[in-house]
């Protein structure tokens, strides 16, 4: 690109004074200021400024300040704006929410007014997000503070009209942008120009720097000036030597307020972790946003197709309180209406990928809430920052951990996080489970994208660095679809490589609706587990429980004892607060965990009267024909030793032995099933057989004997020798025949004997034609021998005579 020297610009910037005369007058006035300002520069002190009238700023930097209510200078501002005013390079590290913005957004007003900057001179600081909603978050906040310069500010990132961007490139002079859009913008507009760049800023620069930038960051840098101010921000730094030289960053002044802090998040950030199985997650999460209706939630899961399937499935599950998405793949335009919709709204939550975990500034959110282990320490700050923002921002945060994650705790205390495990009350957690199977039934795209949403989530696990975190082998993927709403857990390939063979089988098992083909090939592999699926179907919820159940009596974690730590909260799900077990929002039809404290025998002893009243056989399963007749299932009398003794005893209501029957007759529909579909392979088998004859009989006028059990043909007499073969004919013949020899002709080239057997496929025809070209001399002597002959030698024969026939003809 063009570079400029500064004389020249200088020299370019005088003629353009010439150009604006009623400017020069101004500028007089401008200049003192600007001196003066300039002056101050080396005097400043951070432990002396109180306000930001103690920095020498110019009178609009100011006035910008104060109409937003910006008095006070926050640590970063304090320590960092002094630097930057000196002119040097800074790496900027501060908590989240502590005001970095403007201690970057200040100093690039005055650098630029302090050079007179105007529209005609160009791209003189250039601003770079991670992400789009930051790069406008950062670009509304200069347009707050600074609105009385003269100066203009773009905002060029993805997903906007990029003939519209290119035309105003040229009168750009602070350019906040994405990286992957400014590249674009370097290789194909040749308006755009920043050759006379002064200030750089990298904001969230060690997600700037890092590997899924790497090769478009190091792009643009190679097309900025060397001799410019760079300035770099984030809560997480980067220190590392490579980053800098790429920057050509040599002896950055490093500003850090809360390096000596007791902890790296915010003080007023309350964060506690709950440890909970996978197939728990879903309704944990449930049961929390039902818990929090009134409050402003943010959600971070591991993937957009989770996002997207959580979102729609609470949608249709009505919880209650406005919800919302933010993820990579949303189109531009939604995701800037949902960005502004959740600044905007009170009440609500917002499930987001890590896309929005770095640098937004949503007011007010009083929850973030980590769904999905965050990939490393960084990603839990920044995730967790997203709350108790600003000068008197609160805000809580909650990690949800599996059994296997829990050790990312030990980093993050490392890091300095205090974070404190909780437990949840288990008769608060919501499962709704059989209404987000109801659902998925009904609805096949909300099925598809809960696969998706499940088959992402594992890639994610196991494209994670962290193989000590996150293990996808020890998962229970089974138990997470079903818990997902998916009866049969979609084929998980990438797995499949690593997973003993019995396992990938019983993967193999997908969606039986889907394709009957599919489902064929993989009974025979998953007899025994098609059983389970089938009753999770009818007790899906049930099964979870008592999966989770199970777990957790054999991994003795400690069974939800409320709340460890000292935490103190107004939480219901979070902690037991007899006062508040009656004021939980009214039960949808979810199925609660069956607890002590929830059980009603008086409602079901009314249930059980209406009922019986109604005179409903309940747990009775009719079957039916394909004519719609109901039968009787032979095998249903087929009952356990148990069963019948409890038959003879008579009934009565005592559970656990209740639950033992189940568990007995269960073995016994469990053989009853596979008996099932042994008899429907059988049964399968033998059509396949019959149609295969059927098959064979109509191309085959010689019957459906097949090829391995056809006559002995050996005793035939040579029909070479027979019919005097014609060696010119036969030549002919290959040239007639192209269909029959072509399949036939390897199998002659390897066995002779084969040569005089009745080729299996497009007999039929050959033979019709054949049998108008024998020439009629021939057919008395053909009858003749015919005639000696039995059904199967006169079959054998006659496709004999099929082969001869080309050679007569
Ligand atoms: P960071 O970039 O460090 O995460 P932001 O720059 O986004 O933090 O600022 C966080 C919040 O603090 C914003 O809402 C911002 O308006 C507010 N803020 C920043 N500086 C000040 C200040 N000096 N006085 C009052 N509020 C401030
Ligand atoms: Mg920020």
């Amino acid at each position: 690109m063009k570079q400029e020297s500064s004389t020249d610009k200088k020299q370019k910037s005088k003629s353009k004074h010439r150009i604006y005369k009623p400017r020069k007058k101004k500028s007089v006035e401008e200049d003192a200021a600007i001196k003066y300002l300039q002056s101050q520069y080396d005097t400043i002190n951070a432990d002396e400024i109180k306000t930001f009238k103690d920095f020498p700023l110019s009178q609009k930097t100011l006035k910008g300040l104060k109409d937003n209510n910006y008095i006070h200078p926050t640590d970063i501002q304090r320590q960092a704006i002094g630097y930057a005013l000196q002119g040097k390079d800074i790496l900027g590290a501060a908590q989240t929410g502590s005001g970095k913005t403007l201690a970057f957004l200040i100093p690039i007003l005055e650098n630029l007014f302090c050079k007179k900057w105007t529209r005609m001179d160009g791209v003189g600081a250039l601003v770079i997000s991670p992400t789009r909603e930051l790069a406008y978050q950062i670009y509304a906040t200069l347009r707050k503070i600074g609105g009385l310069h003269d100066f203009s500010a773009g905002l060029i990132i993805g997903g906007q009209n990029l003939k519209f961007e290119r035309k105003r490139m040229d009168q750009i002079n602070i350019l906040i942008c994405t990286p992957g859009r400014l590249l674009q913008h370097m290789d194909e507009n040749p308006l755009f120009d920043c050759s006379h760049l002064q200030i750089l800023v990298l904001d969230e620069a060690d997600r700037c720097l890092d590997l899924g930038f790497e090769t478009t960051m190091n792009a643009i840098i190679e097309n900025l000036p060397p001799d410019r101010q760079t300035l770099l921000f984030s809560a997480t730094q980067t220190k590392s030597v490579k980053d800098l030289a790429r920057l050509s960053l040599k002896f950055p002044t490093y500003v850090a307020p809360h390096e000596q802090a007791a902890t790296v998040t915010p003080q007023s950030l309350q964060q506690s972790y709950i440890v909970c199985e996978i197939e728990e997650k879903l309704a944990v999460l449930w049961s929390f946003i039902r818990n929090h209706l009134k409050q402003k939630v943010l959600v971070f899961m591991a993937t957009c197709k989770q996002v997207k399937y959580t979102y729609d499935l609470f949608c249709k599950l009505r919880p209650g309180v406005s919800l919302l998405a933010l993820y990579g793949t949303l189109h531009q335009e939604r995701r800037e209406q949902i960005y502004e919709e959740f600044c905007r709204k009170s009440n609500v939550v917002l499930f987001a990928t890590d896309l929005a975990s770095r640098g937004l500034d949503f007011p007010r959110v009083n929850w973030v809430l980590q769904y999905d282990c965050p990939e490393d320490v960084e990603t839990y700050i920044h995730r967790a920052g997203r709350t108790a923002r600003g000068v008197l921002g609160k805000g809580e945060g909650l990690l949800i951990l599996l059994p296997q994650e829990e050790k990312i705790v030990d980093s993050l205390k490392q890091s300095k996080i205090p974070i404190n495990k909780i437990s949840v009350d288990p008769s608060k957690i919501m499962y709704p489970q059989k209404k987000i199977e109801t659902l998925l039934s009904d609805n096949s795209e909300l099925k598809q994208t809960a696969q998706r949403a499940f088959v992402n989530y594992l890639k994610s696990v196991y494209l994670m660095k962290n193989k000590e975190v996150f293990n996808v082998h020890t998962l229970d993927t089974d138990a997470y679809a079903r818990s997902l709403g998916l009866i049969v857990p979609p084929v998980i390939k990438f797995i499949n490589k690593h997973r003993k063979p019995i396992e990938v089988k019983n993967q193999l098992r997908d969606d039986a609706e889907e394709t009957i083909s599919k489902l064929k090939e993989k009974q025979d592999a998953s007899e025994s587990k098609d059983n389970e699926s089938e009753s999770d179907h009818d007790e899906s919820s049930k099964l979870i429980l008592e999966d989770l159940k199970k777990k957790k009596e054999k991994k003795e974690i400690p069974k939800f004892n409320f709340h460890a730590g000292g935490y103190d909260s107004d939480d219901d799900i979070l902690k037991i607060k007899q006062k508040n077990i009656n004021a939980m929002p009214t039960p949808v039809p979810e199925t609660q965990v069956p607890s002590k404290a929830s059980a009603k025998p008086l409602t079901n002893a009314a249930l059980v009267k209406k009922i019986l009243k109604k005179k409903i056989k309940v747990n009775t399963n009719v079957k039916f024909t394909e004519e719609g007749e109901a039968i009787d299932d032979e095998k249903k009398d087929v009952k356990s030793e148990l069963a019948r003794q409890s038959k003879k005893s008579g009934g009565g209501l005592d559970i656990e032995k209740t639950k033992e029957l189940l568990r007995e007759e269960d073995k016994f529909d469990v053989l009853r099933f596979r008996e099932k579909v042994k008899a429907k392979h059988r049964e399968e088998k033998r059509k396949l057989k019959n149609k295969k004859k059927e098959d064979e009989g109509e191309k085959d006028d010689f019957g459906s004997q097949s090829e391995s059990d056809g006559p002995d043909l050996s005793w035939l007499p040579d029909p070479d020798k027979v019919y005097k073969k014609d060696e010119d004919g036969s030549k002919e013949s290959s040239e007639h025949s192209n269909d029959v020899q072509s399949e036939s002709s390897d199998e002659e080239s390897e066995n002779d004997v084969e040569d005089v057997r009745p080729p299996k496929r497009k007999l039929t025809n050959e033979k019709s034609k054949a049998d108008d070209h024998v020439k009629p001399h021939k057919l008395k002597k053909l009858e003749d021998i015919s005639a000696a002959l039995s059904v199967q030698e006169a079959e054998a024969f006659a496709m004999q005579l099929l082969k001869r026939n080309k050679i007569i003809h």
